[in-house]
């Protein structure tokens, strides 16, 4: 086999051209959200799918028409096309409304030099409802069980559809139509079981991920996240002449609750405790965050606070913590936290410096009989 003399069969070389289509899809896709998340670009990733692949899938199709367009066989990357329409439609969490397509497919049909001819018409309305069926079949039944028969359901019969319209435009006689809709159908499959391989392969990442960097008890984020965090703000904050304040806080006489209530008892404290404070600081800055650091030791971050707007937040989870017992099963468990805060200063040459201030902070509030926050 040369290149002049390739004897793999077309179709054979057209399953492995779109598996290859999707694959450098998922392996961009992958490296954009990593690059954000490693520059601190907030973009939902449900975002960048949708705009990627729309781009992306623009792309594929107008550049596959390039090479052909005006010839008497310009229907030959249909299938091609089609599945990037049914990705984009089925596949793609897409919030564009369909009508939006009609601009796009108006573009390709003067694109195509396809605009006068009646049969062009008819497939191009034929294909945005189908993309508007395929979006309508994802909101409904994706993740319900069989949502693949309903997902053929649509795709076998609109493709037969859009064929006949291209059969009688091009004169295309019935084997080419019977041969091209069988392929269309096989990609179709193909298509579907490959994206919901590529998905649950990145589902299956994205968990491994969240438990890298969570608690499994409280759910809030661990020790490794607030290292991971801690660096990046430390640098961020020290070359940008940025804010940054921490608070520290650890239970007082935690073994004193497991001992006397119970060890279970003692993990409903530890949530109950990750939940108060989380509601505080949802309610007043998504910004700050919660890290268990230690077993009943924690860390809050917030990026451009001095320590006199850190103070107010500060207060709020002092007294809600201080006032509120914990219930488990019908007992009420008192608690109170002791706190040490401090704001980033130019004297800190690295995160630990940082750190070490808040720590010996927080334990000098212990050595002073515990409830109560120094600071700085
Ligand atoms: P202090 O006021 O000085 O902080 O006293 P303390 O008893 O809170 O501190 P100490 O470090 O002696 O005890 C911490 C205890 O926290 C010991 C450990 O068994 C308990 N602990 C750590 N992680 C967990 C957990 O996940 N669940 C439960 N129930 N207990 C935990
Ligand atoms: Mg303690
Ligand atoms: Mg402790």
């Amino acid at each position: 086999m040369t290149w002049a003399y390739w004897r793999v069969p077309p179709f054979v070389t057209s399953i492995f051209f779109i598996l290859g289509v999707l694959t450098l899809y998922w392996v961009l896709f992958n490296w954009i959200t990593a690059f954000f998340h490693a520059h601190h670009i907030n973009i939902d990733d449900d975002v960048v799918n949708s705009w990627h692949g729309v781009l992306y899938m623009l792309v594929f199709v107008f550049s596959l028409q390039t090479l052909i367009v005006g010839q008497s066989d310009s229907w030959q990357f249909m299938n091609f096309q089609l599945i990037a329409l049914i990705f984009c439609g089925y596949f793609l969490n897409i919030h564009i409304p369909y009508y939006f397509l009609f601009p796009v497919v108006l573009v390709y049909m003067v694109f195509n030099q396809s605009i006068t001819y009646w049969e062009s018409w008819g497939y191009a309305i034929t294909m945005v409802a189908l993309f508007w069926t395929m979006n309508y079949i994802r909101i409904h039944f994706q993740g319900k069980a069989h949502a693949w028969i309903y997902y053929l359901c649509a795709g076998i019969p609109y493709g037969g559809v859009l064929w006949l319209w291209m059969k009688v435009k091009f004169s295309l006689d019935w084997n080419t139509f019977w041969q091209e809709w069988v392929y269309l159908v096989i990609f179709e499959i193909l298509l579907y079981a490959y994206v919901s391989m590529l998905t649950r392969d990145s589902e299956f990442k994205l968990r491994l991920a969240q438990f890298a960097s969570h608690d499994a008890l409280t759910q809030t984020e661990n020790f490794a996240a607030y290292t991971g965090e801690i660096k990046y703000l430390f640098e961020d904050s020290s070359k940008n002449n940025l804010k940054l304040s921490m608070m520290m806080f650890d239970i007082d006489h935690f073994k004193h609750v497991n001992d006397t209530y119970g060890h279970l008892a003692g993990d409903r404290v530890l949530q109950h405790v990750t939940d108060v404070v989380q509601t505080v600081i949802d309610a007043n800055d998504e910004k700050v965050t919660l890290y268990r650091t230690g077993g009943e030791e924690f860390n809050i971050l917030f990026p451009g606070y001095d320590l006199a707007s850190t103070e107010t937040i500060v207060r709020q989870i002092f007294l809600a913590l201080n006032h509120l017992g914990v219930n488990f099963g019908n007992q009420q468990i008192p608690i109170t936290i002791s706190v040490g805060v401090s704001a980033l200063s130019k004297e800190d040459a690295t995160p630990i410096d940082f750190y070490n201030r808040v720590d010996q902070n927080l334990y000098h509030s212990k050595r002073n009989g515990r409830m109560q926050i120094t600071t700085d």
